[in-house]
């Protein structure tokens, strides 16, 4: 009984092995892992921290000052003003 068991197991191991090789010769492509569109979106702006208060937001809508990105013209002029000249 125990001789069958063995075969039985050498054969699943055979079938998983001969499939996994013919899965791999047949050579195909491996498909990239496909992101969410909205994912996508949001990852090709960048997220910047505002030099003031250290607010994250889109590049897109931060305002760019001499040090850095702000998060609007006022802490940009704040920023300003509070640096020694
Ligand atoms: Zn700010």
């Amino acid at each position: 009984m125990k001789f069958f068991l063995l075969l039985g197991l050498f054969f699943v191991v055979v079938w998983l092995f001969r499939g996994g090789r013919r899965r791999g010769e047949r050579g195909a492509p491996p498909q990239p892992p496909a992101a969410p569109s909205d994912d996508a979106q949001s990852s090709s702006e960048s997220i910047v921290a505002c030099m003031h208060c250290g607010l994250h937001l889109p590049q897109g809508e931060a305002v760019s000052g001499d040090a850095g990105w702000f998060c609007g013209d006022a802490h940009r002029l704040a920023h300003d003003s509070n640096k020694p000249r």
